[in-house]
């Protein structure tokens, strides 16, 4: 061992300390193991996203132990408001025995490093300033057995885990690319000073319209959200997905204005109010990266494309994931032979199927529907009207429901989740 630093050896690797990979490192760490959690960025740094939270989210938080009250910074909502066809409806989070019946709001520069805190509290060794460059490939069994990084070390390990976000460079050099079948969103986002910041409700517009003095309304493609930060602030965006015919040819930023231009001038939302730069980061979908387990990695969050098709959420499922694959590998190594071991490790991509895997098909269909704006200005219009039709679809498109015990449209939904084909 002479030249091998302390740090050089781990039971557990893990790429990227977002949702994902803290989650990850602090389920692993909790059971004991030597984890390595390595970020390229300094915490506190910023994510693109819109920083709202469903009940999912606050679900995973609570089950790490994370203290979510508002004393402690967390601004709380109660449900969705969805904006559309000329109507306004608040939908409350729905009440079941699985998940809490509120969401969170938190600024992603505060909310991700609060869980990578939490990741070292509990032993995992976290480096900042670390980024991966490649991995390093055990040449008799062609699997990872480790990882190159900037500081010019290689770092090894037993396992090694891609939490590495969207674009996933770790995956890529494994020869995991994305999946052109499968949906992917792009969506921008900025920050405004406004009065409505101080808001118990997310918010959700279903149309968006230029609605510009002057100019004759005309739909634009896509949907948006403001969600009142309760600081003075709202994180305002606006998104579209690859099923749209404008994904590719739409300057997102020119649309984020031309939106907003038609806002009551009272919200605030001109260029005067905006506080930081318009950026803009894609969404993965709907399993976009599979398999799931591959050579040797482990992809946990966006690097395995776990975003929920139906509402981009994709948090609670970075979240999620890290957990379900942090106790596979404590599983995992706690058997008595490597080939043991490989059974375990090889059978995570069926758990994320078993977590995820109906209620996603169901949601790649979704997206090939609302890919046609006249069916979607359909859908719109008559639901808009039917607050019962709204509770449903909003159990549907959070993926909240109660497993076992819950009501009609718990059941229908996941039914539906099992009962639609689909393939790996
Ligand atoms: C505009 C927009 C709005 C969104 N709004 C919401 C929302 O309101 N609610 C919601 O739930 N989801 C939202 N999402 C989705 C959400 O942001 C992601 O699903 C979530 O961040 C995924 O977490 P992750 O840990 O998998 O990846 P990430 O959060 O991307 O974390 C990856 C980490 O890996 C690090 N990393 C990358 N490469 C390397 C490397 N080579 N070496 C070391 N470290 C590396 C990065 O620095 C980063 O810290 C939004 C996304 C976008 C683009």
């Amino acid at each position: 061992m002479s030249g091998t630093h302390p740090t050089d050896e781990a039971d557990v690797i893990v790429v990227g300390a977002g949702p994902a990979g803290s989650t990850t490192a602090f389920y692993l760490a909790q059971a004991g193991l030597h984890v390595l959690l390595l970020e390229k960025s300094r915490f506190p740094r910023e994510k693109v996203c819109g920083d709202g939270l469903t009940p999912r989210a606050v679900k995973a938080l609570v089950g790490m132990g994370i203290d979510v009250s508002e004393r402690n910074g967390w601004l709380r909502n109660k449900g969705l408001r969805v904006i559309g066809a000329g109507h306004r409806m608040e939908l409350s989070w729905p009440e079941l025995s699985s998940y809490p019946d509120y969401g969170l709001v938190r600024p992603r520069t505060d909310f991700d490093e609060t869980l990578a805190r939490r990741a070292e509290q509990a032993g995992a060794l976290l480096l900042e300033n670390t980024t991966v460059t490649g991995p390093v490939i055990d040449d008799r069994t062609g699997k990872i057995k480790g990882v190159k990084a900037s500081n010019e070390r290689t770092y090894v390990a037993r396992a090694i885990i891609a939490a590495d976000g969207n674009s996933s460079r770790l995956s890529v050099a494994m020869g995991l690319r994305k999946r052109d079948d499968r949906p992917l969103g792009v969506a921008v986002r900025t920050y405004y000073k406004t009065p409505r910041h101080d808001d118990d409700y997310l918010e959700s517009w279903l149309d968006l319209w230029d609605a510009r003095p002057g100019q004759q309304s005309r739909l634009l493609p896509g949907y948006g959200w403001i969600f009142g930060m309760g600081d003075g602030t709202s994180n305002v965006g606006l998104g579209l997905l690859n099923t749209s015919h404008a994904f590719g040819n739409t300057d997102y930023r020119l649309m984020l204005q031309k939106w907003l231009d038609g806002m009551p001038a009272e919200w605030g939302f001109g260029e005067h109010n905006r506080t930081e730069p318009v950026r803009g980061a894609a969404l993965p979908m709907g399993f976009n990266r599979t398999p799931h387990y591959h050579r040797g990695l482990l992809l946990a969050g966006d690097a395995g494309g776990l975003v929920n098709p139906f509402n981009g959420e994709g948090i609670a499922y970075a979240m999620e994931s890290g957990e379900i694959l942090a106790r596979t590998i404590v599983q995992a190594f706690a058997r008595g032979d490597a080939a043991q071991a490989e059974r375990v490790l090889a059978a995570y991509p069926q758990a994320l199927r078993e977590a995820y895997g109906g209620y996603y098909a169901l949601g790649r269909q979704f997206v090939k529907l609302i890919g046609h704006p006249g069916l979607m200005r359909y859908a719109t219009k008559h639901s808009m009207t039917r607050p019962a039709l709204m509770r449903f679809a909003l159990k549907l498109l959070a993926n909240l429901t109660d497993p076992r015990g819950g009501d009609a449209s718990d059941r229908l939904i996941n039914g539906l989740s099992r009962l639609v084909p689909n393939p790996k």
